[in-house]
C-alpha cells in the first residue's frame, strides 16, 4: 500500500494518551494497521510519555534532562521496528480493527441513501462527535464545508480529490476547523471511507444546508 497522508502529531499523541473519542481512535487504529511510519511515531510519542514520566522527581532537573530523554529515544526505533515486522497487515479489504467491528464486508452493510450519490452507515458508538461510513459513487462532489471540531477521514477503497491533494486507499485527512474543502470523487468507482468527527460539520453552501439534516453530522 502507498500512503502518502498521515495523521498530525497531536492526533497520534492523543492516540497514545488515549484521549480521543471512540469513533476517532478507531479511524487511527485502522491507520495504524497499514501504516508503519504513524505506528513508528506512536511508539515515539508512548516514548515521550514514558520517559517523562520516569523522569518525575522532587529534586530540580538538570540542564541536560530533555537531551537525555531525546537520546533515550533513539533506542525505540529498533523496537517499534521489530513489532511492524510481527504486525504486518493482511491482504483483505478491511484493516483489522474495522473488520472485527464490523464482522462483515463492505459490500455487505445496510447502506442507507442520503441524497446525491451519497450513502451511509453509522457505526453508532454514541457520546461525543460521530463514526460513520461513508459511500460516494464516482464523480460525486461532497458540498463544501468546515469543521467545528475535527474530523479523522480514512480512505477504504476508491479515491478522491480535494483543495488539499489525491486521497487514496489507506491514507487519511486530518482536518480541524480551519479547513475548508470540497472533496470530489475520482471517477472510477466508488470512494468508501471510514470518518470520525468529535463535533457536527458545518456546511457552507446552499447545498450543504440541503443534505446536513440528512447527514445529521
Ligand atoms: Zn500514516
Amino acid at each position: 500500500m502507498n500512503i502518502s497522508h498521515h495523521f498530525d502529531d497531536a492526533t497520534l499523541m492523543a492516540y497514545a494518551a488515549g484521549t480521543l473519542p471512540q469513533g476517532m481512535a478507531l479511524v487511527v487504529a485502522c491507520h495504524l494497521h497499514w501504516c508503519p511510519e504513524c505506528r513508528h511515531r506512536v511508539k515515539q510519542a508512548e516514548a515521550v510519555g514514558g520517559a517523562l514520566l520516569d523522569n518525575i522527581s522532587p529534586v530540580a532537573v538538570s540542564d541536560s534532562a530533555l537531551d537525555d530523554i531525546l537520546a533515550s529515544l533513539d533506542e525505540v526505533p529498533a523496537a517499534a521496528q521489530k513489532q511492524v515486522k510481527t504486525s504486518e497487515p493482511n491482504q483483505t479489504e478491511l484493516p483489522d480493527p474495522l473488520s472485527t467491528y464490523l464482522n462483515k464486508s463492505l459490500d455487505d452493510l445496510p447502506w442507507k441513501w442520503i441524497g446525491y450519490g451519497m450513502y451511509q452507515v453509522d457505526l453508532n458508538f454514541g457520546g461525543k462527535g460521530a463514526a460513520r461510513l461513508f459511500k460516494l459513487a464516482p464523480g460525486v462532489s461532497v458540498p463544501h464545508h468546515t469543521h467545528t471540531g475535527n474530523e479523522l477521514t480514512l480512505i477504504l477503497r476508491g479515491s478522491y480529490s480535494d483543495e488539499i491533494g489525491r486521497f487514496r486507499r489507506g491514507d487519511v485527512a486530518d482536518l480541524d476547523s480551519d479547513v475548508l474543502h470540497q472533496p470530489i470523487v475520482d471517477t472510477g468507482e466508488d470512494c468508501i471511507c471510514l470518518i470520525a468527527t468529535d463535533a457536527p460539520l458545518k456546511f457552507t453552501g446552499i447545498m450543504g444546508r440541503l443534505i446536513q439534516p440528512f447527514i445529521g453530522l
